[in-house]
């Protein structure tokens, strides 16, 4: 029975009918990771769905030499598993950068290879095919190296500052004609060097595109890059008549598009500048105007003090809350201020941490409650109200040159407005600028008090003086 199978493959129908519950799990699968307490069980479904997606493939009769598949699944298993198992959670937007230029890769090789080896279509049939293979490689080159700079900047091997080109945008425009100036070429006569030029054009477009962006722009590059990894997959669909991976890339490109928009909306970008690339940071040098001011800092017990005496309380968790580890304890703070009947809460900036949702999935893991998590525009205009708030490890999301300084690279982000509360404190381990290299002039506000530290150490001593 199993030789008959990998013979002939599984009779058409049930792979279908495979293809249609993998991709109604991957349907739910994205329906569980829009909420934080659903989002392990979305992980689950779309795990199952991706294994029964890759049973049916190898099984479809499609495949013939099944020794160099379970190779090449078994070599990328391993190292995907091995990174997987080190990876630490602050390096994760990388790695989902880095797994996108994987996806482009693979589209643009699928590509050359569905161009090398020939096929016998002709009239509308060949013209679709050949419009396939072309955006196909197109939007994998620049999702590959568009995902391969991202990658660097999240890194931190390249400056996370804006590569602003004279004459960007014309070059970008240039690259967009030439593409479709070579790729009616190819649809008359399909020369390879056309293809490969192409491929070259778009490579340099995905740099430039991802390159011109700068620091606190990168959340929607990230999310940007998702969707066209989706595309380049859903165009390789096409090319190889899957149906499955044409819904899949569809569905990815589609929720990774709604989320960029969410992005775009956070950040007070519009989507076509993302799309169109070099938004933001278009003016600004980092340098915001906090001359003249003053610092004021305090200790962990006169923090705990000023904690032990607010009635009520805003948490603003950031990047550094992350880099320390810092949530369980955070968690404890929170607990035991709530047993003193204060009113605590948390307020998460869509793009606090390095990836969307990073706070939430932080926090639900240390297990705080859910009902006292909320979103920016939920509580922003609660910060008036607040007795005290304190900010552990947040920088640029509480950055006030956001909303009052034009030229400031951040101008026109929404920001929580930590300000207006009676006190803010904050807890980082120097005056050191965030991820966008902006100075902050919260830090030199009259009802501002830094504590300087490591936030997971700090918040061991302020529990201890509670
Ligand atoms: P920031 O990067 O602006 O600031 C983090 C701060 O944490 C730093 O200023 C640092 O100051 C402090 N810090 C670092 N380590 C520690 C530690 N061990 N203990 C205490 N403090 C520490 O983070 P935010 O969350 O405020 O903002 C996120 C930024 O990242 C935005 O610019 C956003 O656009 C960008 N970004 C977000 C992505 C997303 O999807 N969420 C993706 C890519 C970029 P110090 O060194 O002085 O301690």
């Amino acid at each position: 029975m199993i030789p008959q199978v990998l013979h002939q493959g599984l009779p058409q129908g049930l792979v279908t009918a495979t293809y249609l519950v993998a991709a109604v799990l991957f349907v739910f699968s994205l329906g569980g990771l829009s909420k934080p307490g659903t989002a392990r069980r979305g992980n689950l479904l779309g795990m199952l769905g991706m294994a029964l997606a890759i049973i049916a493939v190898t099984l479809s009769g499609d495949v013939h030499r099944y020794g160099h598949v379970l190779a090449a699944m078994l070599i990328g298993g391993v190292i995907g598993a091995f990174v997987a198992l080190r990876i630490v959670m602050t390096a994760m937007p990388q790695l989902v950068a880095i797994l996108h230029s994987f996806v482009g890769l693979a589209a643009v090789l699928v590509g050359i290879n569905g161009h090398l080896q020939g096929n016998s279509l002709a009239g509308a049939g060949l013209v679709i095919h050949e419009v396939e293979l072309l955006l196909g490689v197109f939007i994998g080159a620049i999702t590959f190296s568009g995902s391969v700079i991202a990658f660097g900047k999240l890194q931190g091997l390249i400056t996370s500052r804006p590569l602003l080109l004279p004459l960007r945008h014309g070059g970008n425009l240039l690259a967009a004609l030439a593409c479709v100036g070579l790729g009616a070429l190819y649809l008359d006569s399909q020369p390879l060097w056309v293809l490969l030029t192409i491929i070259a054009i778009a490579l340099l477009f995905g740099m430039h595109l991802v390159a011109a962006i700068g620091g606190a722009d990168m959340p929607v590059v990230v999310s940007m890059l998702n969707s066209y990894s989706g595309w380049a997959a859903a165009a390789t669909g096409f090319l190889l008549g899957n149906d499955l991976l044409i819904v899949t890339g569809a569905l990815v490109g589609s929720s990774g598009a709604i989320l960029s928009y969410i992005m775009c909306r956070a950040m007070n970008r519009s989507f076509l500048s993302v799309i169109l690339g070099g938004f933001g940071s278009a003016t600004g040098t980092g340098t915001v105007n906090v001359e003249g001011g003053t610092v004021r800092s305090l200790t962990a017990p006169e923090a705990a003090e000023l904690l032990d005496a607010a009635g009520d309380v805003i948490i603003v968790p950031g990047y550094g809350m992350a880099v320390a580890h810092a949530q369980g304890r955070l968690q404890q703070l929170s607990e035991e201020l709530r047993k003193g009947s204060t009113n605590v809460r948390f307020a998460i900036h869509p793009v606090a941490g390095r990836m969307p949702g990073h706070m939430n999935v932080l926090l639900a893991e240390a297990k705080v409650p859910y009902d006292i998590v909320f979103e920016m525009d939920e509580i922003n205009e609660d910060f008036a109200n607040a007795d005290v708030v304190l900010v552990i490890g947040a920088n640029d999301i509480v950055n006030p040159s956001a909303l009052e300084e034009p030229n400031s690279p951040i101008a026109g982000m929404p920001v929580l407005k930590v300000w207006d509360a009676a006190r803010v404190l904050v807890l980082k381990r120097s005056m050191g600028t965030g991820y966008a290299g902006v100075d902050n002039p919260l830090f030199y506000k009259e009802n501002t008090r830094m504590l300087f530290g490591d936030a997971d150490e700090m918040l061991k001593s302020i529990l201890e003086h509670l």
